[in-house]
Parts: structure tokens; sequence; C-alpha cells
């Protein structure tokens, strides 16, 4: 075998195998005319920016704010969200899970990296982690520890994990504090790990 390969691989040395071959294939993609560059960046310009963990806090403060539609959150969430016009590609089943003072929910995707793009936007890095995806199933109090947040014992701990098919948002519990709060100021105080299970929302103060 030949010395003098090119070592194109080195200078990919810290992405994921998956990056690599989601790179690949933009190039080629790009070199055959299907699409543009400018395009791509578009799309993840429109999943950071406009879609993002906003569209999660307008769900959330809405079941905070209106019981039937809290209601309807917990029974169909993915008819719920989908009449806020907010609607995935992917077209997977939605499941809303709401903390209390009994439960907290977290989510997971044990396999890879499933997340609810048309709620919640981009997954954050450390979502896609393996030590976070190990450790959500093994310890997930230990998880929590590790994002701040210790329950008591008396809370219990859920984890989801997502699929392809099935993805969840979890409805954190509303801050103490806030009565008679508008919904969009109520969004205000809905942070993105609060909807996957890794913090509270926001204290008013
Ligand atoms: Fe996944």
């Amino acid at each position: 075998m030949s010395h003098d390969h090119p070592h194109h691989d080195d200078d990919h040395s810290h992405l994921s195998e998956m990056d690599i071959r989601i790179r690949a294939l933009e190039s080629l993609l790009v070199e055959k005319g299907y699409i543009e560059t400018a395009a791509v960046d578009e799309v993840i310009q429109i999943y950071e920016t406009r879609i993002g963990p906003r569209n999660g806090a307008h769900v959330v403060a809405k079941s905070w704010t209106e019981p039937d539609f809290a209601n309807w959150l917990m029974e169909d969430a993915t008819a719920a969200i989908h009449s806020l016009g907010y609607t995935s590609r992917q077209g997977e089943h939605m499941v809303a899970v709401a903390n209390s003072d009994q439960t907290h929910h977290l989510v997971v995707c044990t396999l890879c990296s499933c997340y609810p793009w048309s709620v919640l936007g981009l997954p954050p890095t450390w979502y896609k982690s393996p030590p976070f995806r190990s450790k959500a199933v093994i310890d997930p109090r230990g998880v929590l520890h590790d994002f701040g947040i210790d329950l008591p014992e008396t809370t219990a701990v859920e984890v989801h994990d997502s699929t392809a098919e099935t993805r969840y948002l979890v409805i954190p519990q509303r801050p103490a504090g806030t009565d008679g709060w508008s919904a969009e100021k109520l969004a205000s105080l809905v942070n993105r790990n609060s909807m996957i299970g890794t913090a509270f929302a926001d204290n008013p103060s």
C-alpha cells in the first residue's frame, strides 16, 4: 500500500463518524449541483434561531395558562403542538410529560440523538455525548446532580428514551410567584434544558 495517500482523516479527528458522513454527503450534493451550501446553512440557521426552543417555551407557557390546552397536550401532544403551527419534518409522534413534586421526567436518546427538533431546535452537544446517554439510564439522579438539580428522595425520576418514532417534551413545573403572568411573559422563563428535564424553569426573581 502506498504511503503517499493524503491523510485527510487527520483533519477530521475531532468530528464524529456521523459528522464526517454528513459533511461528505453535503460536499457531494453541492458538487453534483443538487444543493447549495447557502441553502444548507439557511436550514441550520432556521433550526438554531427561528424554530429553536422558543417554540417549546410557547407550548409550555400555553399549557400553564390554559387547562384545556394542557389536557389536550397530555392526551395528544402531536395534535396539540401541531395546532400551534409547529410541525416536524420527520413526522414523529410527540409525547408530553409533566413534571410535578411526585415525578421528575428526564429525556435521553440512548441509541443516537433523537430530539424534538420542531419544538426545541438543534440538540445541545451534551445531549449527543456518550456519557450523558449512558449515565441518564444508569444513574439519572447523578446526571441531574451534574446539572445542578438535587431532587428529594420523595420525587421519583422517570427516564424516557427517545426514538425516531417517539420524541418527548418535558413540561417543567410553573415557577412560584408567577400568578397572573401572561403566557408570553411566562415563556421567557422556559429554558431549553427545562424541556429536556435537566433544569427547572427559571425563577422569576
Ligand atoms: Fe436517536
